[in-house]
């Protein structure tokens, strides 16, 4: 009877230990059917594609989700890859398989929707490429070759991809101290700027000319910190109206030509000066405009390195000749205030590439 009762429970806690096992063994299997791992294997990844894609729960989340996809893990190891992009990586892959990868994340994540060439992805990676103006990257590039890809894309900002005088647009004098005239932007013949105040003898080298106020106050600011430094900056030629203008340059065209009078003289509505925010410096010596003569001044070489310090840029550059369409004026102010200034010192633009990028851009 004893012997009984003890096989019994052996019996009891074989059955036990059977069903515990069971049950664990149910519990293993269930959990690995329900493991991302198993049910990515199900959707056909390998192992490989699975260890890639178990990285990150999004991917997971993606992967489970959706159709096996054999490009999933190249994409997933791209620099900037985002998996909400995914389907419009995707996407266009379906329809640019031979492009490469790491371009199609770079347009995708940067709406960049312009037809594939290996210069587009050259062209969006400078660092004043605007997207406005692809096409016309593009076109000039094709023309103009030989040119690397800043270049290209700092004449297109400048837009001299056009012809001088032949895209005519109403300058926004809005913008106040941004506001552009150059040979693409033009003022209206009956433009006066508001603001403009006479400017005192002692400023003055030949008459009293008028200028935008705050102009005048930074102007007199960067005269005092000069004097200091025992220089003078005279103002030989601020605002001067349309009519002005008109006078001046038509005296040009009679003596020089057209041709010759567009290098150096603005044509009425084109001139910075109707602006009231250009002024045209001297110094107690010098006779005239000339480099020769103002460019070679201490004054000249102290505004360079410090014109931009009270909101003035030099406007005609000898470099930016091909950029202006004017021929290098050292004594060319142009106030633009001290921050955009102070970028384009820094950044070393013209003011064209400026105003495109940081002005228009907006
Ligand atoms: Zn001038």
């Amino acid at each position: 009877m004893k012997k009984k009762k003890k096989r019994m429970s052996i019996k009891v806690t074989l059955l036990f230990i059977v069903i515990l096992l069971l049950m664990f063994g149910i519990y293993f299997i269930m959990k690995k059917i329900n493991s991302n791992e198993y049910k990515l294997k199900e959707k056909g990844y390998s192992d490989k594609e699975i260890t890639e894609i178990c990285k990150n729960n999004s991917y997971i989340e993606y992967a489970l989700k959706n159709n096996y996809n054999d490009k999933l893990t190249e994409f997933i190891n791209v620099d900037g890859f985002k998996i909400e992009f995914l389907d419009s990586y995707l996407n266009y892959y379906k329809e640019h398989d031979n492009v490469p990868i790491p371009d199609i994340i770079y347009l995708v994540n940067n709406d960049i929707n312009y037809e594939y060439s290996p210069i587009l992805i050259e062209l969006s990676k400078d660092k004043y490429f605007l997207k406005t103006r692809i096409e016309r990257y593009i076109n000039y590039q094709k023309n103009h070759s030989d040119l690397n890809i800043r270049e290209i894309v700092k004449r297109v900002n400048s837009d001299i991809d056009y012809d001088f005088y032949t895209n005519d647009i109403e300058s926004d004098t809005s913008l106040g101290f941004l506001m552009i005239a150059n040979k693409h932007y033009k003022l209206s013949s009956s433009y006066v700027p508001d603001n403009l105040i006479t400017i005192e003898s002692k400023y003055a080298k030949y008459y009293n000319g008028q200028v935008n106020a705050t102009v005048y106050e930074a102007y007199k600011k960067m005269y005092e910190d000069a004097k200091k430094e025992g220089l003078t900056i005279l103002i030989q030629s601020p605002y001067r109206s349309y009519d002005t203008q008109y006078s001046i340059y038509n005296g040009y065209v009679a003596r020089d030509g057209k041709a010759i009078a567009d290098t150096y003289s603005a044509r009425p509505g084109y001139s910075e000066h109707q602006t009231g925010l250009a002024i045209d410096f001297a110094t107690p010596t010098t006779t005239g405009l000339s480099n020769d003569e103002f460019g070679t001044t201490l004054e000249f070489n102290w505004l360079v390195n410090h014109a931009h310090e009270y909101g003035f840029i030099l406007r005609y550059k000898q470099s930016e000749e091909y950029i202006t369409g004017y021929m290098y004026e050292s004594w060319h102010y142009r106030y633009v205030g001290v921050d955009a200034a102070t970028t384009i010192y820094n950044e070393g633009l013209n003011f064209e590439e400026y105003f495109t990028y940081y002005v228009l851009k907006k």
